[in-house]
């Protein structure tokens, strides 16, 4: 079995089986996965304007609930 990103031989414990891709190993992926921008299911490298906008709009959101829920939390210690 060869690896999909560099086409060097797979043994073992180095290789995974991806999804879409095929045989790799651990590191070739890894570093595949950098590269390409991948959170979850979604690569965002891909995403159009108008959805990246969305997704950092949410991201943005999600975090200032966060923060404000710690301050909450810290306040109420007190
Ligand atoms: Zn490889």
């Amino acid at each position: 079995m060869r690896c999909e990103i560099c086409n060097e031989c797979v043994f073992g414990e180095d290789g995974i089986t991806v999804l879409g891709i095929g045989a790799a190993h651990v590191a070739c992926f890894e570093m595949e996965k950098n590269i390409r921008r991948e959170f979850g299911n979604i690569n965002i490298s891909r995403l159009n304007d108008e959805d990246f906008n969305d997704l950092y709009d949410m991201v943005m959101a999600e975090r200032n609930v966060r923060a404000s829920n710690f301050e909450e939390k810290s306040i109420e210690l007190f």
